[in-house]
């Protein structure tokens, strides 16, 4: 099963994600956090991507292409995965299709989570996020229970900077430009389906699993 996960930053793509791996036993690929751990580690593909992720903007596709490959070459991505993240740019998405159609493969399902803009500035500004493992908090919605420790790790948790409310606008405008119009190209291969994000995470989860089949 191959899956994409579409949305605006915030939208609860990661959460769900998570979720969706562990039911089907698929790996969660997140190009956000590939290249977090990235600039943790102090590697090129890091430096090249980190002022681009603090200002806002997309990591170029010549970088984010061959590095998403490259990993779903990986031996487990052999009886699929969910994609978060990418493809964000048509020419992603074009990528992608080639690369999969090149074995007779495709995408099965695009899930679109959908959240209105007027609620994703409070859903980044709560988020909570460990840099170390990946997991994701909230404040007020999946707080850890020991705040500002990840459970399940025990490292610290932080406000990602550009997660911060002037970033995330232009975050938000980068999607409605550059990635907004992957919906319409999902939705001409048959294979979108519209997922109300605004409800509590559970019913999220179960509205895909209706989807995605039990
Ligand atoms: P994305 O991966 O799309 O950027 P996340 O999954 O990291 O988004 O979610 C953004 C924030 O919103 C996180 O702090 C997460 O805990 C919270 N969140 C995710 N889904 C929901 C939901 N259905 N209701 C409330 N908060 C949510
Ligand atoms: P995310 O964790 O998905 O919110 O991604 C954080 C940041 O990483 C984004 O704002 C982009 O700067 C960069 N990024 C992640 N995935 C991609 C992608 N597919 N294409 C370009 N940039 C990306």
């Amino acid at each position: 099963m191959k899956i994409v996960m579409l949305g605006a930053p915030g939208a609860g793509k990661g959460t769900q994600a998570d979720k969706i791996a562990e039911k089907y036993n698929i790996p969660h690929i997140s190009t956000g956090d590939i290249f977090r751990s990235n600039i943790k580690a102090g590697t090129e593909l890091g430096k090249k991507a980190k002022s681009f992720i603090d200002q806002g903007l997309l990591v170029p596709d010549e970088v984010t292409i061959g590095m998403l490959l490259d990993r779903i070459h990986e031996a487990d991505c052999e009886n699929g995965y969910i994609l978060d993240g990418f493809p964000r740019t048509i020419p992603q998405a074009e990528s992608l299709t080639a690369a999969l159609k090149e074995n007779g493969e495709a995408i099965d399902f695009a899930l679109d989570v959908e959240v209105p803009d007027a609620n994703i500035v409070n859903r980044m500004a709560g988020r909570r996020a460990c840099l170390k493992c990946g997991a994701t908090y909230h404040t007020e919605f999946a707080a850890p229970k020991k705040e500002g420790i990840c459970d399940k790790c025990g490292s610290e948790l932080v406000l990602r900077d550009d997660d911060k409310p002037e970033t995330v606008q232009k975050r938000l405008e980068v999607y409605h430009e550059q990635t907004h119009p992957l919906i319409d190209y999902y939705k001409k291969k048959g294979v979108l389906h519209a997922i109300d994000g605004t409800l509590s995470m559970e019913t999220v989860f179960k509205n895909i699993v209706d989807i995605l089949g039990a």
